[in-house]
């Protein structure tokens, strides 16, 4: 067994048993076992239940919103928003199963079609920064698909990820077809990635172990979607609405204590309004609510663990420069004292932009400010990094916001707003941010197999 802490306290929630490799592979078995029923259920039946497991969760959503508050440190705002995503996404992908259309394509001699296949069982390896969300991305397609699913939540957060395997056998899911499987990422992550009837991987968390899973997944040709790290940048042109861009940049960073991969941790500003930018920017900071999630009137909460809080104060205090100083602080919020991983969000002013600040993905609320002259040096700015997730334009002028949105090299934009994610729309990453795309109307393509079958005439 080992403990489940809430954040804002550092007191148990409670005790979790992680799975050793004969348990994991036991579950995989019986996600082999449950497939063939599984795809050859109705398709209309098959969304039926996916309905139906949406509706169950929609009258959870506060039941996990309070698990993700307490096991996870989320603002209970956006805990309830989190439980409601896996609602909707639910209830998006269950008009896939009666969707999955093929083509009949001119041959002759025949008739040639094509199948959307099922891949098989699908592993998901979930992080411990949105636990419900980036579950329900990777299983709601992949049962839609007529796929099995196997999911390992990070160990730092696996109660909500538990909670909604029961929620689908009350919802009529037949056993062995969405199981959770809690333990270590080096034991039952890498046993999932290694097993060879799990046939493809979801993984979403750091750039390094996704290169590793990427490697591992060589061996047998697994097909993978990675969804990694980012380092977004927020740019801010003379000409934009900058009280807004101001008023907006710090949900952008600081939501979720800035543990997002979408955080906008960079902000780039044209020069001529920078000091202006930085002098609306403070008190947006300065007065963002930070303090115990369960409040409704937070604005953020902790960060997930000790070493996560040391991790990030790493960047700014403990020699985070190029050289090896620490970096400018420009201004930062408050953070209770007392026990919890809290860290103030915070403002800082890196030198160059070699500095690690700059350049490595903090994820906490840390966000590094720097000035630009012109277009084409925002741009390359906003390029100079190994990421390509997120980013936001804020211009009132369209051609700008057109060439710089084609300019930069990133998965998810937006122009004058700082929202990434809506699950209607395809997101993932250039770059080292990912392979793949997750969610919008193609993401079915990442769970399907394309089969080719030609008939003939005589
Ligand atoms: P991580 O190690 O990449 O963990 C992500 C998931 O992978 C967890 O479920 C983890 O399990 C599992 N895992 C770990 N090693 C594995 C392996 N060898 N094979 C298969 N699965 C494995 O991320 P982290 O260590 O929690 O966070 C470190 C940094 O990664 C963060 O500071 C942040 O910069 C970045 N990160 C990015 C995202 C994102 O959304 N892009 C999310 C999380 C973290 P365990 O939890 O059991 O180790
Ligand atoms: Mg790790």
């Amino acid at each position: 067994m080992y403990q489940v802490l809430d954040p804002a306290t550092e007191e148990v929630v409670t005790e979790v048993e992680p799975l050793d490799l004969g348990q994991v592979d036991a579950a995989v078995a019986r996600a082999v076992a449950a497939g063939p029923a599984w795809r050859a259920l109705a398709p209309a039946d098959r969304a039926r239940l996916l309905r139906r497991f949406a509706a169950v969760v929609d009258a959870h959503v506060d039941e996990l919103a309070e698990l993700e508050v307490r096991g996870a440190g989320h603002t209970v705002g956006n805990a309830r928003w989190e439980a409601g995503n896996v609602r909707d996404v639910l209830d998006y992908y269950a008009a896939a199963p009666e969707r999955l259309f093929g083509r009949q394509i001119p041959v002759a001699g025949g008739m040639d079609v094509t199948f959307r296949e099922p891949l098989g069982v699908v592993g998901i390896i979930v992080p411990w920064n949105f636990p419900m969300p980036i579950a329900g991305w990777g299983f709601a397609p992949a049962l839609a698909a007529g796929n099995t699913v196997v999911l390992k939540p990070a160990e730092l957060t696996p109660l909500t990820a538990l909670r909604l395997a029961e929620l689908g056998r009350e919802a009529g899911l037949p056993p062995g077809v969405f199981t959770v499987l809690p333990g270590k990422g080096s034991v039952v992550g890498e046993r999932l990635v290694t097993h060879e009837q799990v046939r493809k991987i979801v993984f979403t968390g750091s750039t390094e172990v996704g290169t590793h899973i990427l490697r591992q997944a060589a061996d047998q040709v697994k097909r993978v979607t990675l969804e990694l790290g980012g380092k977004s940048a927020n740019i801010v042109f003379a000409d934009a609405d900058v009280e807004r861009a101001a008023a907006n940049a710090p949900a952008g960073v600081f939501d979720n204590a800035g543990q997002d991969c979408c955080a906008r941790s960079r902000i780039l500003v044209e020069r001529t309004v920078y000091d202006r930018f930085l002098e609306l920017l403070e008190p947006a900071v300065t007065g963002l609510r930070v303090g115990s999630p369960a409040k409704p009137d937070v604005d953020m909460g902790p960060l997930i663990s000790a070493g996560q809080r040391d991790r990030v104060r790493g960047f700014v205090e403990g020699g985070a420069d190029a050289g090896g100083a620490p970096v400018d602080v420009a201004f930062r919020g408050s953070a209770p004292a007392g026990p919890g991983f809290w860290y103030p969000p915070t403002v800082v002013l890196p030198r160059s932009t070699a500095d690690p600040v700059w350049r490595e993905e903090v994820f906490g609320p840390v966000v590094a400010v720097l000035p630009f002259d012109d277009e084409a040096e925002a741009v390359a700015l906003a390029n100079d990094t190994e990421y390509g997730l997120s980013g936001s334009i804020w211009t009132r002028d369209l051609g700008r916001a057109l060439r710089v949105a084609r300019g930069v090299e990133s998965g998810n934009l937006s122009v004058n707003s700082n929202a990434s994610v809506r699950y209607s729309t395809p997101f993932g990453g250039f770059k080292r941010s990912g392979l793949g795309r997750e969610l919008g109307p193609d993401a079915l393509d990442a769970f399907t197999e394309v089969k080719n079958v030609f008939f003939a005439d005589d």
